[in-house]
């Protein structure tokens, strides 16, 4: 009798266990669903431009501390990678051009790599070594160079002079005078450093803007594609205009543009973008826009396109498994075939 009782006794705490369990989830599913994902932005002015950071989350305070914890990644690449300022460890590279090899941190030599990698794939058409040249130039105060001038640092363009030292992590640039700039590359790298900060922060998906240098992962809170809106590089108004918008996600998105720093003088339009062989900006497009995985490719390759002309380019980017559209120096637009129907073109173009 008294053992009945006892056997009847566990199995009444058995029952209220699972009560008791079920409850603990009914509450917690409860509580999930109203926890609802929420997009949270914040800019900052970094690597002297505007940069935005969107992240999906369901909590203010763990999309605050990611995108800060992301802000401090591409802070820090500033420090390293800042052409203008004299203790980055790219101005010691230049500094000591010609003279000695550089100890730098493993994110400089990622980046010099990657920059030589697309110096190749374009056929130098894109050079960081073009900084002896792009400091010739102003296109704010419209400061142009003598012709003789231009010609004569011609040579310190060439980044077959870069030698890296893996071993050592060092950087030697071979003579002179040579500079290396990241300008066409530094964003898109920082694009990509923030994104893999943002997911070792625990985000799934988020937008990453250094300019025009973007990086797309996951989706929005509405499950579609993040909405990227492609410039018109001649607006009918001084207002920016979009001429085109494409979904994106987990790819990067660039463009470059004759439009972005440029004067004209006696009807020629001068901008920032140069020619390695020549030493001025570089003539067949008005701009070119560049879909692939990595902010890095797209950033370089924008600008590598864009000197290249449109017909080299065009093939380039086929040829690397890029997507892309180009706007010709007389406005024709031709687009990559992989992007037909993902693109949407604005009826004012
Ligand atoms: P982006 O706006 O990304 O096309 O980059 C343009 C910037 O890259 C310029 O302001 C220069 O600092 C630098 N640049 C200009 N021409 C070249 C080139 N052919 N290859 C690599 N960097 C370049
Ligand atoms: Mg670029």
């Amino acid at each position: 009798m008294k053992r009945e009782f006892q056997v009847q006794r566990s199995k009444f705490q058995v029952h209220c266990l699972l009560a008791a369990l079920c409850c603990i989830l009914i509450v917690s599913l409860l509580s999930c669903s109203f926890k609802k994902d929420q997009i949270y932005r914040k800019t900052m002015i970094l690597m002297d431009t505007l940069i935005t950071i969107n992240v999906v989350s369901d909590s203010s305070d763990k999309a605050s501390k990611a995108m800060d914890r992301a802000f401090d990644e591409i802070g820090k690449l500033d420090k390293l990678l800042n052409f203008f300022s004299s203790s980055s460890e790219l101005s010691m590279i230049n500094r000591n051009a010609g003279i000695s090899a550089v100890k730098v941190s493993p994110e400089t030599l990622e980046v010099i790599e990657d920059a030589i990698f697309v110096s190749e794939k374009t056929g130098g058409a894109f050079d960081s070594t073009i900084g002896p040249e792009i400091s010739l130039w102003d296109f704010h105060t419209r400061k142009m160079p003598d012709d003789k001038t231009v010609k004569e640092r011609l040579p310190l363009v060439d980044y077959k002079l870069i030698r890296i030292d893996r071993n050592k992590s060092t950087v030697y640039l071979e003579k002179k005078g040579m500079l290396i700039d990241l300008g066409a590359i530094a964003k898109g790298y920082a694009a990509d450093k923030a994104v893999e900060e943002l997911k070792r922060q625990g985000i799934t998906s988020g937008l990453v803007s250094c300019a025009g240098d973007i990086r797309a992962f996951g989706l929005k809170p509405d499950g579609k594609p993040w909405k990227i809106g492609i410039k018109n590089p001649r607006p009918a108004n001084k207002e920016d205009e979009i001429m085109a918008t494409v979904g994106l996600s987990d790819m990067a998105i660039s463009t470059s543009g004759d439009y972005e720093r440029f004067f004209i003088s006696n009807g020629r339009r001068y901008h920032h973008i140069l020619d390695p062989k020549t030493g001025y900006s570089a003539e067949g497009c008005r701009s070119v826009t560049v879909i692939a995985r990595y902010g890095f490719q797209t950033d370089a390759f924008s600008t590598g396109v864009f000197v290249l002309g449109p017909r080299k380019g065009m093939e380039l980017l086929r040829q690397m498994g890029f997507e892309g559209v180009i706007v010709d120096k007389d406005g024709g637009i031709e687009t990559t075939p992989g992007l037909k129907g993902r693109i949407e073109f604005k009826g004012n173009n």
